[in-house]
């Protein structure tokens, strides 16, 4: 499985499954979650809402898998990273949880290539580099079956430039 490196917008990217920094509402909200839903239109909504009706929405370090709606990717894996507290409250454990539970959402249906935005980093307030360092060992030791193709999609410059290094560093 490659791993690789994407600046820009995760909702244009053509792969089957995006991962969605979600909240655990799984009803929307800001930020790439609501990029998401704008791009995507009602129907992922619409199949969250089924989700929330069954389980009661998602806790942190989980996730839920939908359809891509309007995008160009098959399935949007909806997962609800930490928000950051200090870094006392298990908050790498839970955002490794996170990558590795789309991993496996994206395995059960044969996806070949997963594209994540940079879960937690945003409004949740996650610090960047040590985020990217559990993103980066979770994906490369998770075993996987049918994945190919891993791409981390930085939208902001400090991600990538951070992301760029780890790279660099393997
Ligand atoms: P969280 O609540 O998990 O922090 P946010 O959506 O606030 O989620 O931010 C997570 C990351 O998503 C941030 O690094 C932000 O720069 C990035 N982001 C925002 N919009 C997009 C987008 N359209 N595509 C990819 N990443 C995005």
């Amino acid at each position: 499985m490659t791993i690789t490196l994407h600046q820009g917008d995760i909702t244009k990217l053509e792969v089957d499954v995006i991962v969605n920094a979600a909240n655990s509402s799984l009803l929307g909200g800001g930020g790439v979650d609501g990029a998401i839903h704008r791009a995507g239109g009602e129907e992922i909504l619409a199949a969250c809402r089924k989700i929330r009706a069954r389980q009661g929405g998602c806790p942190t370090g989980e996730a839920v898998i939908t359809t891509g709606g309007k995008l160009p990717a098959r399935y949007v894996v909806h997962t609800v990273g930490p928000v950051w507290q200090g870094g006392a409250s298990e908050e790498a454990e839970l955002l490794a949880r996170c990558y590795r539970r789309a991993l496996e959402l994206a395995e059960g249906v044969e996806a070949r290539r997963v594209a994540f935005p940079n879960i937690s980093t945003g409004v949740y307030g996650y610090p960047k580099e040590q985020a990217a360092r559990v993103a980066w060992s979770a994906v490369r030791d998770f075993r996987a079956t049918h994945l190919r193709e891993v791409v981390f999609v930085c939208f902001d410059a400090e991600n990538f430039s951070v992301y760029e290094r780890l790279i660099s560093e393997e």
